[in-house]
């Protein structure tokens, strides 16, 4: 039998635009058969996800968290994919209030920025639309669309936009630091989108063997942001160092373009993460 899998997806907890209950929907409509919630430093969607499960979807609890590498300065900012985990370890849980919060603060400054080149977008305004869900630059990019200034998410992350002129850094926790918790609360890292350049700069596979050695257990491989090549180098490096490979949509609802299954994990990948984890189990309903 085929397995559908998509293991990286956002609601409204973070910067999704379903809610969790209509994410699982969409995910049984899309013909998955397991889908990962994976919302920006948050577990907010797991209660709702769970609940609406549709018959039939397995739903694997993650969050995807927001990290920086001191390798080199201004620090590299990435993502870990957090599979499975404890949502109540006291010092994971911290750090993602911790980053939540400057997330709050970066965003408010990041719209006083804009305001002070006289561009009309307000910050009750991005609160809103961030509705209680984790803020990040696509509510910004929301704002900017309602105002006229540009026409797509993809035009505000342009360079003259939330890309570059407006960017400002946010306080991530310390990658070593995150895959050292994961692991304490039961859960699997998997690096997402490792060589995505044309987000911005990338780390070197130097920082992602010490991840491994570190308890890092795969490397995400398929996903819109690789090019070819760059999903090719992904897999070559995984098997190098032993990590297993996965495939996600990344999903955003319409923030972005990418739809539910648009890549997929294979079934071996989904059951070693399974298998390595501890913290919480993958779900099936009924
Ligand atoms: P933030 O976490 O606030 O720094 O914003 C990063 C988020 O913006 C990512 O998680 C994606 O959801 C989204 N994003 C990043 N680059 C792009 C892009 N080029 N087009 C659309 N969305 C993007
Ligand atoms: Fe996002
Ligand atoms: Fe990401
Ligand atoms: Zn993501």
């Amino acid at each position: 039998m085929t397995h559908r899998i998509d293991l990286h997806t956002h609601s409204t907890a973070s910067d999704g635009t379903l809610a969790p209950a209509e994410l699982v929907r969409a995910a049984a409509a899309a013909g998955l058969d397991v889908v990962a919630i994976t919302d920006h430093d948050t577990t907010d969607g797991w209660e709702p996800a769970l609940r609406a499960l549709p018959p039939g979807l397995r739903l694997v609890r993650g969050a995807e968290l927001s990290c920086r590498w001191d390798g080199d300065q201004p620090p590299v900012p990435l993502h870990l994919l957090a599979y499975l985990f404890d949502p109540a370890h006291s010092e994971l849980v911290a750090e993602l209030t911790r980053v939540r919060a400057a997330r709050l603060a970066r965003g408010e400054r990041m719209v006083a920025l804009l305001r002070a080149d006289g561009i009309d977008v307000d910050w009750p305004q991005i609160l809103a639309l961030a509705g209680g869900g984790t803020v990040g630059r696509p509510h910004i990019a929301q704002a900017l669309i309602r105002a006229g200034l540009v026409a797509t998410t993809s035009e505000a992350f342009g360079p003259e936009w939330l890309g570059e002129r407006y960017r400002l850094p946010k306080d991530d926790i310390d990658v070593f630091r995150a895959v050292r918790l994961i692991r304490a609360a039961g859960g699997v890292a998997v690096f997402a989108h490792p060589r995505a350049s044309r987000r911005g700069r990338i780390v070197p596979d130097e920082l992602i063997a010490e991840l491994a050695e570190a308890g890092l257990v795969g490397l995400e491989a398929d996903h819109e942001d690789h090019s070819p090549a760059e999903r090719a180098h992904v897999r070559g490096l995984a098997a190098e160092l032993g990590l297993l490979v996965t495939g996600s949509s990344d999903f955003h609802g319409s923030h972005k373009t990418v739809q539910l299954g648009a890549f997929t994990t294979g079934v071996e990948a989904y059951e070693r993460i399974v298998a390595a984890s501890s913290g919480v189990t993958a779900v099936a309903s009924g």
